[in-house]
């Protein structure tokens, strides 16, 4: 059994009280930090972890959180990022449901760390109960004296406050999480200014996923140095993976990293298999804004070595820049999934979650919704497939924020690996409407 930090007590009853999470060791790592370390001992711990952010960027948080402006006179602010939308993706979900007080936990101890004395956690306006949550929690954690004036006698001062968004998606980039947080239309702001300088009010602010934040608490109890022992290379620790699609065993994993991906998919202690005894198709490893790999791709590397859930392994003979790795939302899909019906689902979703600030991605991400439209529903022309290569092209690298990359790479990667099948549904219109839909209506 691969080691748990996060979910270690997750099956214990009552672990989401403030009681039950004391009794199993809760809390520890907060006495730890306020009684016996300095906010930059804490900082270095993290650095020396190799913890990188969970949200999906897989930024390296210690180098993050030493970004952190101090300029005088000027507050502070830890945000926790809870706004957890992308598709296939539902751990921080499951972390803030089974376990809020690891969050709570965490938030407490960074902002330590970073100087604030005040933190948000904004949370996705469609989780109603895990507000409810984690407002119990924090109000249980201030009872307690972890929370307020003076904790723990340390001379430090904190607040969290969760803060509802209203279900937008685009709201879960950090700058436009931001403007939301200060009351404004979630609008993503141009980077730099990266957060760390100016962010909330003008003031340094640190965004970071509701996972990174938990994992703070297992590095300050056990040392930065522990944790980096686990993992392989840069790619440390343990990583929470919602796993979905044509699974035997869907469900949130807490995986050492550099388990092969093939162990992921096919071992009991994880996945158990593709259901229904199918065959593996393709599978996007880190949430819709990642590229789909087809089955050979994503379980074998270009050398014909496995491939493993690490942020490097998962990033090596990709298709675009940046990790697969993602948000950690793997979703399987079984040799009987039209990957043109899942292109176009996804860029339906994009081109409604587009805040159409910028052009490429306002217009490109409709274009491209509209194209796959029609090749799905059997109107479509060879030429198309090019269409959309060309459009996704437009888009990339071409936006204030990394949505429109998101929207481009499924687009071209499907197109890159599954090509066959776009002709096809172009060819054999009638076949694909009746597979797609069980009835001949093209
Ligand atoms: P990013 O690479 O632009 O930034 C990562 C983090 O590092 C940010 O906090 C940024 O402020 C910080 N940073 C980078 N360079 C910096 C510098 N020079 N100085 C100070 N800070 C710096 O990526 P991003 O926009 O934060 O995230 C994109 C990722 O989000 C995508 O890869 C996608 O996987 C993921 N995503 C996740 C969800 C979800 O629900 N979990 C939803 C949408 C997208
Ligand atoms: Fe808005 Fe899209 Fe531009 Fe991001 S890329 S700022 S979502 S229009």
């Amino acid at each position: 059994m691969g080691r748990k930090l996060l979910l270690e007590h997750i099956n214990v009853p009552g672990i989401n009280t403030f009681d039950v999470y004391r009794q199993n060791g809760g809390y520890r790592a907060l006495e730890k930090a306020l009684k016996t370390m300095s906010s930059d001992d804490i900082v270095e711990e993290v650095k020396k972890s190799g913890l990188r952010g969970r949200g999906g960027a897989g930024f390296p948080t210690g180098m993050k959180w030493s970004f952190l402006a101090k300029p005088e006179g000027k507050a502070r602010y830890l945000v926790c990022n809870a706004d957890e939308s992308e598709p296939g993706t539902f751990k921080d979900r499951y972390l803030m449901t089974y376990i809020p007080h690891l969050l709570v936990e965490g938030m407490i101890v960074s902002s330590f760390a970073l100087g604030a004395n005040t933190s948000y956690i904004y949370v996705r306006g469609e989780m109603m109960p895990q507000i409810r949550i984690l407002e119990k929690a924090i109000a249980e954690a201030k009872a307690a004296g972890f929370l307020g004036k003076n904790i723990l006698g340390s001379g430090f001062d904190h607040e969290v406050y969760v803060q509802p968004g209203g279900g937008a998606y685009i709201c879960g980039e950090e700058t436009a999480l931001i403007e939301s947080l200060e009351g404004k239309r979630g609008n993503p702001r141009i980077k730099p200014p990266f957060p760390a300088i100016s962010g909330l009010y003008n003031c340094p602010t640190v965004v970071n996923n509701v996972e990174t934040i938990a994992a703070v608490v297992p590095i300050v109890n056990d040392s930065g140095d522990e944790y980096a022992k686990l993992g392989i290379g840069r790619s440390t620790g343990t990583k929470l993976i919602s796993a979905s699609g044509n699974l035997n065993k869907p469900g949130v994993y807490e995986i050492e990293l550099g388990v092969s991906v093939e162990e992921f998919i096919y071992s009991d202690e994880y996945c158990g298999g593709i259901a229904n005894g199918k065959r593996l198709k393709a599978v996007v490893a880190g949430g819709s804004s990642v590229p789909i790999l087809p089955a050979n791709l994503i379980l074998k590397t270009a050398n014909g070595e496995n491939r493993l859930m690490t942020y490097e392994s998962l990033a090596e003979g990709g298709f675009a820049t940046g990790t697969m790795l993602g948000s950690g939302g793997f979703v399987a899909f079984d040799e009987d999934q039209c990957i043109v019906r899942n292109t176009w689902n996804f860029s339906r979703f994009y081109h409604h979650e587009s805040c159409g600030q910028c052009s490429p991605c306002r217009e490109g991400t409709g274009w491209m919704e509209k194209v796959l439209h029609r090749l799905e529903y059997g109107h479509g022309k060879l030429s198309d497939i090019d269409l959309l290569v060309d459009v996704s092209k437009k888009i990339e690298g071409n936006t204030i924020c990394p949505l429109g990359d998101a929207a481009a790479w499924p687009v071209a990667s499907a197109i890159r690996h599954f090509r066959d099948e776009f002709e096809w549904h172009v060819t054999n219109p009638k076949e694909a409407m009746e597979r797609n839909f069980g009835l001949a209506h093209y």
